[in-house]
């Protein structure tokens, strides 16, 4: 097993955590390796009473945690930070073993998490409220912004650490305490993650972990939505599922951060860096083995560079390395499951039945396992395939032709999702003429990649609600009061 080789066995964890003790439950569930397909454990497959007692504890936990100072929740969150950087190795090695991203992404992912930990331990101490001028002598306004109590946090398999992360440094750092109920597919990383945060000294039932098969989460998802206690829901995954779990917090009216699924274009104007753009499609399109939820879904060339483009980003394609994630040099891992591949063998299948014309890869690479499919470019396409309209989330680049300005920035709106986009041009106005134009939340112009802790992450439209990271990203863990002082 991949997992022999950590440094501390003792960050393999297979319980849930619950006010601060490791739990069973009643059964177990298997993960496995996507790469190999063997088992690497056994996890414990929690359910609702579970659920009810892990928001039992944040809750009970959350006056002690809210009453802390934010420099106090702060040196606890930097120390967590700390132990995160300090167990890179072994983390990134858990997330290779069961998500089967590259080391070498792994390890930069557990940066990119840590990363919100520190962000958010420093954010949390200037949640600034307000004095407003009075239009009444006798009277003074005055606004706080207070924890909104307990959060929970829903997340999936691409990102096992950043995810989580993400939701839940900002959510204790404002003094919230969490329940977190991570991918089915992923759960070492969040068990890891939360070990290495018992030992950084968070208290009892401020952080908890369901860890769950699909099954079961789906009971979870429901306990939580549906949960008076519970003030804040975050979720990261599938539009789908986003509109589930909408609708079943409907009944208590609670806040909802959601980030879900994108369908990015990537946009290249005649007088772009060609080379540049090439290397930003790479990166965008085939990093996580074209797995998030920003990655290149459509790439629109203009005609006058159209055919230099696609053959630049076919060789280098055609370069990449596909291998176990352990492997040294290789560039893409394997998909997580055998849907994710069907879904890629059915948008390649649909794009060349209707004129796509194939200049790298194409089909599963099944000598390297089940779940291994060779990464692909497919020039000629139209908005009529499937990839146009669906995002693929897999290895797959379809690259679309236009002429005008105006009909790159319909094309690219033309859809129900609003995430991520990306521009290569050289022309200042058209830099922002397109960025303005783009219905998108984040926009990558001359670059492919674009998120950081220090940014607003998020979509609009059918893309999610919301931002993480940034100053704005603790906004969804606080509530305003309004204090009006009389009698002055
Ligand atoms: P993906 O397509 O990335 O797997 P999903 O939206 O299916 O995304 O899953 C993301 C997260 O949502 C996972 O933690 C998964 O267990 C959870 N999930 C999926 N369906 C439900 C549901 N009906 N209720 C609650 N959680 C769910």
């Amino acid at each position: 097993s991949p997992l022999a080789a950590l440094n501390d066995a003792s960050l393999l964890k297979t319980q849930g955590l619950i006010n601060g003790e490791w739990v069973s439950g009643e059964a177990s569930f298997a993960v496995h390796d996507p790469a190999t397909g063997l088992l690497l454990a056994e996890v414990a497959n929690l359910g609702a009473s579970e659920a009810e007692a892990a928001v039992a504890a944040a809750n009970a936990a959350w006056p002690a945690w809210r009453s802390k100072t934010a420099k106090e929740r702060a040196a606890i969150l930097m120390r967590w930070f700390q132990l995160l950087t300090k167990h890179a190795d072994d983390l990134a090695r858990i997330m290779t073993a069961e998500q089967g991203k590259p080391l070498a992404e792994a390890k930069g992912e557990i940066g990119y998490g840590a990363s919100f930990i520190e962000w958010f331990a420093e954010e949390g101490k200037r949640v600034y409220g307000e004095t407003i001028p009075t239009t009444d002598g006798n009277k003074r306004y005055l606004v706080l912004k207070q924890a909104m109590g307990v959060c929970a946090a829903i997340t999936p398999w691409n990102f096992p650490v950043a995810m989580i992360t993400r939701k839940v440094a900002p959510a204790l750092a404002a003094g919230c305490t969490v329940v977190i109920k991570p991918a089915e597919q992923t759960p070492l990383s969040a068990l890891a993650v939360a070990e290495l945060a018992q030992r950084a000294g968070m208290p009892s039932g401020v952080l908890n972990v369901l860890s769950a098969d699909s099954e079961r989460s789906i009971e979870i998802g429901k306990l939580l939505c549906e949960s008076p206690i519970v003030r804040h829901l975050s979720f990261t995954g599938s539009t789908e599922v986003g509109r589930i779990l909408m609708r079943q917090c409907a009944p208590t009216v609670k806040k909802l951060s959601l980030e879900l699924g994108g369908n990015a274009p990537f946009i290249v104007f005649d007088d772009a860096d060609l080379d540049s753009a090439v290397e930003g499609a790479l990166a965008s399109k085939y990093r996580n083995a074209g797995q998030t939820c920003v990655c290149a879904n459509r790439l629109y060339v203009q005609e006058g560079v159209y055919e230099v483009f696609v053959e630049k980003l076919a060789a280098k394609v055609a370069a990449l390395k596909v291998g176990n994630g352990f492997e040294a040099g290789v560039n893409q891992g394997p998909l997580i499951d055998a849907q994710a591949i069907a879904k890629v063998q059915h948008h390649v299948e649909d794009a060349l039945a209707k004129g796509g014309r194939l200049l790298a890869g194409g089909k599963p690479a099944s000598e390297l396992g089940a779940q291994f499919f060779e990464p692909t470019v497919i020039a000629d396409a139209s908005s009529d395939m499937l990839c146009a309209r669906e995002e693929t989330f897999g290895p797959m680049a379809p690259v679309f032709r236009f002429a005008t300005e105006a009909d790159a920035i319909y094309a690219a709106n033309n859809t129900e999702f609003g995430l991520a986009a990306y521009v290569y041009t050289r022309d200042i106005g058209r830099i922002f003429r397109v960025g303005e134009a783009l219905e998108y939340g984040m926009v990558g112009i001359n670059a492919g990649i674009i998120a950081t802790a220090e940014v607003p992450f998020g979509g609009v439209k059918q893309s999610g609600l919301g931002r993480e990271g940034a100053h704005q990203g603790i906004d969804d863990y606080v509530e305003l009061k309004y204090l009006c002082l009389g009698d002055i």
